[in-house]
């Protein structure tokens, strides 16, 4: 019998809701777990199997000094290295650190601040290793999560859309709640994937899928701003679970300097 692909789950720093996604495939558990051998993952099973692994999923960011040498080692055990959710793809909320002083704010949270070894910034995987996919999301969507497996168990390119929210909305036949209510959206500059689950409860979006693949902030921050929104709400709005992602961080950052 042919040998099958060794997976292997990694935790950084993160609520573990990504891992848990895989758990919640529920009917579908039972078909990944007869095409992989689940050789990590210690949220799922006390089972260890050496390395390498053909693939690996890495949830979580970097904060630490210690995790910021053990990816080094998950990667070069790792065939394919795909990270899952906001934490992995862009810092994840705690890179709400990388605009403030930790120190300061250890010592004003911790009573013992010496014990934290945190570093200053909570970072992306890919700012530290090679990434060969990444699947955005908090919490990622279980189903894309299988179609990416799918895809590179069976060495195909995932179908994974990297078009905006907007485009979901439109398929689901929601009413747009920016032009129809005049509701702040994020919609436009954010990654597909939720089947734009916020507008289809009449809420604007609020971007927990990370920056679509051309978002355009600029356009998106003028709009809100003839909406209402003030400076801050702007800022705060780029500033969730994707703060550290690029175009998210830029346009805060544009915002602030006003
Ligand atoms: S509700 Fe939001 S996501 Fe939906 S079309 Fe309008 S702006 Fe786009
Ligand atoms: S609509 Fe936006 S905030 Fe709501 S689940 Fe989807 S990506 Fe996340």
């Amino acid at each position: 019998m042919a040998r099958l692909p060794k997976l292997a789950v990694w935790k950084f720093s993160s609520c573990d809701g990504c891992q848990l996604s895989l758990l919640d495939c529920e009917d579908e558990l039972l078909a990944v777990a007869g095409a992989v051998d689940i050789a990590y993952f210690p949220e799922a099973t006390r089972r260890v199997v050496k390395g390498p692994y053909d693939v690996s999923l890495v949830e979580g960011s970097v904060t630490t000094p210690e995790e910021a040498e053990r990816i080094h080692k998950i990667r070069r055990q790792s065939k394919l290295l795909i990270t899952i959710g906001a934490c992995a793809t862009a810092g994840g909320i705690q890179a709400l650190r990388n605009f403030a002083d930790v120190k300061e704010m250890a010592s004003v949270v911790y009573a013992s601040p010496e014990y934290i070894h945190a570093l200053g910034t909570s970072t992306a995987i890919a700012a530290h290793v090679e990434v060969d996919f990444e699947l955005r999301g908090c919490p990622i969507n279980k189903y894309q999560l299988l179609e990416v497996l799918n895809a590179f168990l069976n060495k195909r390119k995932p179908n994974i859309a990297a078009h905006s929210v907007c485009q979901e909305c439109k398929r689901e036949g929601h009413v747009c709640v920016m032009v129809a209510h005049r509701t702040p959206c994020l919609g436009p500059v954010t990654h597909a994937g939720c089947g734009a689950l916020c507008p289809a409860y009449d809420r604007g979006c609020y971007g927990c899928f990370g920056p679509m693949e051309t978002p355009n902030t600029r356009s998106l921050s003028a709009r809100w701003k003839e909406l209402g929104s003030s400076r801050d709400d702007v800022i705060r709005a780029f500033r969730t679970y994707n703060a550290g992602s690029e175009a998210f961080r830029k346009e805060s950052e544009i915002h602030e300097a006003l």
